[in-house]
């Protein structure tokens, strides 16, 4: 058998061993009087493919019965009307984007879009000086460090996973389709940066990704994820009843109002608070683009839940707010958890109960944002620059490591 070797061999015998021009004239000669029975021909003949396998092509595209597609394509079906669309168990065709009915979700895609940023065009440099010398960062500055790539380098794929398996399937619109395309790309590229800087900084990476298996506080919360996005990973569930319509919101609250709407906030704090102290700046700038990603996810999560809600009004009962709010009630309490195992004493001008009253605060928000009641009256933002973060806009460099601005393939000139 060939290998790649073998084929770099023969390339480089062929360009350093050039034969006489009469040798190759001779060969040339030999092999056209073997293989060519025809005179010889000005232009070479085009390739065809082998006659059995064209003709069997030719055959089937004869006898192909255009309506076996019907029942899919509905061929002579009446236009597409926006009244026709619907967030879930929609029967028109998935296929056509426009005319728009969620223009909040193509709105999305495009401010997606023009957010685009890759981990590579930050500069890790001075953070990789800081995290190999010897007091570049305190014990309890390192654990944030750690625990902070140790969960979300795996959290991020189980976002990717529930998306792409099972949210794209599940909503049934085109709009709210091409956002989620948009999203599960930039759930790669958070997975990219995470493994970047755990690359950058020389960590011992079996380390790191078993974090979300080994240490408890992060566990807790990978597990709760898990549980709590079950059926969106399982190809067999589908909605159209009302418990599973339900069971599909329970699924979408624990994966946007919970997952990424709590379980992101204590360590994005933490990182960006060392990036505001001038301490891996490279890192902290990889977080600042991921919260202003994981802000628009969270925002259209919401924006599908409440739409759901306003299409399906029957599931929103009594009974199921109280489960609701008891759902974003536990995500708090893991959350704060997490901060308690990360923080054991003040670190980096916080401490745990800075980050309780942050996060009953982050709780009251989510509640807020579903419609349902605060359930902590009064709890203030101990950290306002964190919401200025998110409203970053592309242009700004907060911590001013960038080494390139992206450019998104500004407008096209055809002049
Ligand atoms: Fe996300």
């Amino acid at each position: 058998m060939l290998t790649w070797d073998d084929y770099n061999q023969e390339d480089s015998v062929a360009a350093t061993a050039a034969p006489e021009p009469a040798v190759v004239a001779a060969a040339v000669a030999a092999q056209e009087a073997e293989t060519a029975p025809e005179p010889a021909a000005a232009e070479p003949a085009p390739a065809e493919p082998a006659p059995e396998a064209m003709q069997a092509a030719e055959a089937v595209i004869a006898n192909m019965d255009a309506s076996a597609g019907v029942e899919e394509l509905e061929m002579g079906a009446s236009r597409l009307s926006v009244d026709e669309k619907a967030m879930i168990n929609c029967r028109a065709d998935l296929n056509q984007l426009v005319p728009f009915k969620y223009d909040w979700a193509w709105q999305k895609y495009l401010d997606g879009c023009a957010n685009h940023w890759m981990p590579q065009e930050i500069n890790m440099t001075a953070d990789v000086a800081t995290w190999k010398s010897s007091d570049g960062l305190s014990e309890d500055e390192r654990r944030i460090v750690m625990r902070s790539l140790g969960y979300f380098s795996t959290a991020d794929s189980l976002v990717a996973n529930n998306l792409v398996l099972g949210i794209y399937r599940l909503i049934t619109n085109p709009e709210c389709r091409q956002y989620l395309l948009r999203q599960a790309f930039e759930e790669a590229i958070h997975t990219h940066a995470y493994q970047y800087c755990i690359e950058s900084l020389g960590m011992d990476e079996g380390e790191i990704f078993n974090m979300y298996r080994e240490v408890p506080s992060v566990a807790k919360k990978a597990a709760w994820s898990l549980s709590h996005t079950h059926e969106l990973s399982d190809p067999n569930f589908s909605t159209g009843t009302i418990e599973a319509d339900q069971q599909l919101l329970r699924n979408l609250i624990g994966f946007y109002g919970v997952t990424e709407g709590i379980f992101f906030y204590c360590g994005f704090t933490q990182i960006l608070s060392m990036g505001r102290r001038n301490k891996m700046t490279g890192v902290a700038e990889q977080f600042q683009y991921i919260l202003r990603d994981e802000s628009m996810h969270l925002n259209f999560g919401i924006d599908v839940i409440n739409q759901i809600k306003l299409e399906n009004p029957h599931l929103w009962t009594e009974e199921f707010k109280e489960e609701v709010t008891q759902m974003i009630l536990e995500g708090t309490a893991l959350e704060i958890e997490y901060a308690r195992d990360t923080m054991p004493r003040g670190v980096l001008g916080m401490n745990a109960a800075m980050m309780e009253e942050y996060l009953h605060f982050i709780a009251n928000r989510r509640l807020n944002q579903l419609g349902l009641s605060e359930q902590f009256p009064g709890a203030q933002n101990p950290f306002p620059w964190m919401s200025e973060i998110m409203d970053l806009r592309k242009e700004k460099n907060f911590f001013e490591t960038r080494v390139i601005e992206y450019q998104t393939g500004g407008a096209l000139s055809w002049d």
